[in-house]
Formats: structure tokens, C-alpha cells, sequence
């Protein structure tokens, strides 16, 4: 009986129907990762806000419509809410992670402790970046499942607790890739170039707008290949690893935001660690 009786109670915990690929896969609640809200199955798209951000929303295998929600890195674990037009709010739980920290020795001064000058094309390129990934186009997203934008192991993961010359600075906002300089970048995802810039932080910079709120930056390039308002297919040619601005060699540091929220991109490419 007792094989019996645990089948049982394990169905009896599983949801009234099946996760979908798309859940299993990104559905990682906590700080700096991503919820996946179920939307039951009304006919239209439902229009979901989290923090005041529109949301992405998918139809999972053709019937439920799913909400993907980034988690920014500084929520605590705990109940948050999305807003769904027309109907109730919908919690989820975000629980734990830790997240390990580094230190970085950097030569170059500036770019630890910037100077007045600096400072201010630090903040002034930080609002172009920022009003990149605030954008929200209607286009779907090609594949959730992201293709890797380079070759190449992944050396430093998202969310490090950084600290450069001994002084913290913003966590690990990306992904990073160890590849040699000239190594071409490709489209993760099917997407159009919305920002190019020569960053003082960044180096020479790619955005790439997926859909919905889901933006990749590519950074420190040596080469950019594309132009503003290109559409580059799925595994189109974006540019080649560098190592512009603040970098200490040649990587790709890979960005992915939802909702204007920047995520753990190892979510997308099924390499997340909880
Ligand atoms: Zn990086």
C-alpha cells in the first residue's frame, strides 16, 4: 500500500494541469531570477504590469497564457504581486539565493573612482541604457530558449557581489563568456538593434529587443557589425568579443532584462545554478 499511497499524495500536490515547457524552464522565483505567473486561458492576451512595468505574456503549448516576470536583485524572498488588467492581482513566491562575491583589481583608476567629468557621461549613458530597456515593442519573442551568443565557457555568473580595488560596486549584472578577441557574437534570439553606443563601463555596446521587454546587451566589443534599427534573425551575426571599456581581457558580457529588470541570462540557456 504505502508506494500507493505516496503516488497518491504526489499527484494530489502537482497542479490542476501540466507545466509547460516554457515554465519548466524559466520558472526560477528569486532574487535577480524569473517568475512564470499562470493566466489561465482567457481568449486575448492579458496585459500584466509588475512594479509599474508591463510584463511579457506567451501562450504556453497553444492554450494557457503564462506571465514572465523578472525579479529584480534587490527583492527580498517573499509574496509579490502582478497587476492583471481587468481582473485580480496574482501573487508568487520568490525565495532565496545567495549570491558569492569577487574581487577585482583594476588598473586604470577612473574607472573604479570616476572623476566629475567621467561621472557625468557615466550618468548620462546610463539613462540612454536605461530608456533602451524600458522600451516595450509587441513583437513575440522568436524562442524563449536561448541559443549561446558566443563559444565559449562561462567564466564570471550573474549577480556577484563586486568589488573593485576593495571598493563594492554594482553587482554582476550579466553573464559572462571567457572567448578570445574577434570571436563572433550571435543572435541568442531573432531581434532588432534599438541602442549601439562606446560606453565608458560598457565599451562598444549591442541592444537587441526580442519582444515584449525581453532586451539582451552585448558589451565590450572589439567590432560592431549591425546598425540601429537592423533586424537580426536568430543566430544573425551582432559583432566580435573585445575588450572595450571596463574589462580586464577580452570576454562578452551578456545582459538579459524582463520588464526592465536585468535577470540571471543562465536561466535562458538552461545553465541556472539555484
Ligand atoms: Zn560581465
Amino acid at each position: 500500500m504505502r508506494p500507493l499511497i505516496f503516488l497518491l499524495a504526489v499527484c494530489l500536490a502537482l497542479p490542476a494541469h501540466a507545466e509547460g515547457f516554457i515554465t519548466r524552464l524559466l520558472n526560477k522565483p528569486v532574487p535577480g531570477g524569473v517568475a512564470v505567473v499562470d493566466l489561465g486561458n482567457p481568449t486575448q492576451a492579458p496585459k500584466v504590469r509588475y512594479q509599474g512595468k508591463p510584463v511579457l505574456t506567451v501562450r504556453e503549448d497553444g492554450q494557457r497564457w503564462i506571465a514572465i516576470v523578472g525579479i529584480p536583485l534587490s527583492v527580498k524572498p517573499g509574496t509579490q504581486q502582478v497587476e492583471v488588467e481587468g481582473a485580480q492581482r496574482l501573487g508568487f513566491q520568490v525565495g532565496a539565493k545567495h549570491y558569492a562575491e569577487q574581487r577585482i583589481t583594476i588598473k586604470n583608476q577612473q574607472q573604479v573612482t570616476p572623476n566629475a567629468e567621467n561621472l557625468k557621461r557615466i550618468e548620462r549613458e546610463l539613462a540612454e541604457q536605461t530608456r533602451a530597456y524600458q522600451q516595450f515593442s509587441t513583437r513575440q519573442p522568436s524562442n524563449l530558449l536561448f541559443d549561446r551568443p558566443v563559444n565559449g565557457p562561462l567564466s564570471s555568473p550573474f549577480g556577484l557581489r563586486r568589488f573593485f580595488n576593495g571598493e563594492e560596486r554594482n553587482p554582476h549584472s550579466g553573464l559572462d563568456f571567457a572567448a578570445n578577441r574577434g570571436t563572433p557574437i550571435k543572435a541568442p534570439a531573432a531581434g532588432k538593434v534599438i541602442l549601439i553606443g562606446d560606453y565608458f563601463f560598457n565599451g562598444k555596446t549591442v541592444f537587441l529587443d526580442h519582444g515584449q521587454g525581453l532586451i539582451s546587451m552585448f558589451c565590450h566589443l572589439s567590432e560592431i557589425d549591425v546598425k540601429l534599427g537592423d533586424e537580426i534573425p536568430r543566430g544573425g551575426h551582432v559583432g566580435k568579443v573585445g575588450a572595450t571599456g571596463r574589462a580586464t581581457g577580452p570576454h562578452l558580457h551578456w545582459n538579459v532584462s524582463l520588464n526592465d529588470v536585468r535577470v540571471d541570462p543562465a536561466i535562458f540557456i538552461g545553465a541556472f545554478k539555484p
